[in-house]
């Protein structure tokens, strides 16, 4: 493909991640898997609940013995036992006899189902009440009822979990309870972060005439950890190729999985990022119709693919949400690559230069379904519009002008609570 040739978003997308593909994987320790993916299916050594146990605080009966029990007809039973959480009891029920039980508390043999308390005279309150002699029954109760039985929840042998899975919380929860103490999950992608330019001094500097901070080096590495990857700082090169090279060279030498520079793709005379990488031989494509960011180089250096970003600060983070999100998120081995989006009615009329347009917008509901307003100027250095931003909003590509009421897919940047 000639490289000065401008691609659409789709194909520029499409040719990322085709040149990425999931990382190798690793044993880490079971928290530490919050948010991976698993890379290997996960089979239960054993089962949950591992034993019969009680799902009241009452008494273990053989319901046989109690079904003439009602509110008015009280069936004494001989109480032979108490069997508190993780103290399983080696009594065994006979007929005629109750055992105390918790929840939690392993069923006793000969016990096939629970009298929850209120239905007993014993309204027992506090750990100490002892155990009374005998408990009169006041409810019959069904074989199991009130029993949680081996098994239920997961046997032993059973795959819980396959590969692909991410874990949240609950499947934290799931693996400790089947005393997985190592989870096999994807590595977590290593990112390099370049910023270039001579006009870059860092954040704790003072600002000096012509200079301004380093903002994409630090909003990229937010990105990155965002997505749950690894970022590695690669610092600032000035407008010189060496530099950028050098820089370039160490996140390689650091094995890193993705390169990600910003600025220096430009036609301008200091534009040198894109010549780095045309020398190394590396450069897939170059320009993207779409707005902001058509200037963007793909491609690999030494190796690894290399994502060069537009300098301005939103045209940088609105491509890495376009490009660098995804390809990320494929490394970690995500199957779903892309932001929740929806259908908004838009309130105002836009104009658009026919290049597929990521408009910072807020969304939100009312009585006519999503609606979007954009958040003021889409100049490509206004921070603060994206700062008020939960969503882009895509103009398609030859659209020119969107009359208010059209409706656009917005993608959401955020999931906000008072909208969904
Ligand atoms: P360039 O692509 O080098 O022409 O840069 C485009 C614009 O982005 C210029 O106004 C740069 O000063 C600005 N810019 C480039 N890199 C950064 C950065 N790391 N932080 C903030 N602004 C930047
Ligand atoms: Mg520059």
């Amino acid at each position: 493909m000639a490289n000065s040739e401008l691609l659409t978003v789709a194909e520029a997308l499409a040719i990322v991640l085709s040149r990425v593909a999931p990382l190798d994987e690793e044993r880490v320790p079971l928290l530490d898997a919050l948010g991976r993916v698993l890379a290997a299916p996960v089979v239960a050594a054993d089962s949950l609940p591992p034993f019969a146990n009680s799902s009241m605080d009452g008494y273990a009966v053989r319901a046989d013995d109690i079904v003439s029990a009602g509110p008015q007809s009280a069936v004494l039973l001989r109480v032979v036992a108490d069997i508190a959480a993780g103290r399983p009891s080696d009594v065994a029920l006979t007929p005629g006899t109750a055992a105390r039980i918790m929840t939690g508390a392993p069923l006793p043999d000969g016990a096939d189902a629970v009298v929850p308390v209120e239905d007993t005279d014993e309204p027992w309150r506090g750990a100490d009440r002892p155990l009374p002699e005998r408990v009169a029954i006041r409810r019959a109760v069904g074989h199991g009822d009130y029993v949680r039985y081996p098994g239920e929840d997961i046997r032993a042998g059973q795959t819980v979990l396959t590969a692909g899975h991410v874990i949240r919380p609950q499947e934290i929860g799931v693996l400790a309870s089947l005393g997985v103490e190592r989870v096999t999950v994807v590595r977590r992608p290593r990112v390099g972060v370049l910023a270039t330019g001579d006009e870059l001094i860092d954040v704790g500097a003072p600002l000096m005439p012509g200079k301004i901070r380093n903002s994409n080096g630090y909003a990229q590495a937010a990105q990155v950890r965002a997505l749950g990857g690894e970022a590695l700082a690669l610092g600032v090169a000035g407008d010189r190729e060496d530099d950028v090279r050098a820089r370039l060279d160490a996140g390689v030498a650091a094995g890193v999985d993705l390169l990600v520079s910003s600025a220096g793709v430009s036609v301008g005379a200091y534009d040198v990022v894109k010549a780095v990488l045309d020398q190394a031989g590396g450069v897939v494509f170059w320009r993207v119709r779409m707005r902001p960011g058509k200037p963007l180089a793909f491609g690999a250096y030494r190796g690894v693919p290399f994502l060069g970003l537009p300098g301005n600060p939103v045209s940088a983070m609105v491509s890495f949400e376009r490009f660098a999100r995804p390809a990320i998120l494929k490394m970690a081995g995500r199957r779903e690559l892309e932001r929740p989006n929806v259908e908004a009615i838009v309130l105002e009329d836009l104009h658009s230069d026919g290049r597929e347009s990521y408009l910072r917008a807020v969304v939100s509901r009312d009585e006519r379904g999503y609606v979007a307003t954009t958040t003021g100027s889409q100049g490509s250095h206004i921070m603060t519009s994206l700062v008020q931003a939960n969503a882009l909003l895509i103009v398609p590509e030859g659209v020119t002008a969107v009359a208010a009421g059209t409706t656009l897919r917005a993608l959401m940047i955020d999931w906000p609570s008072d909208v969904f």
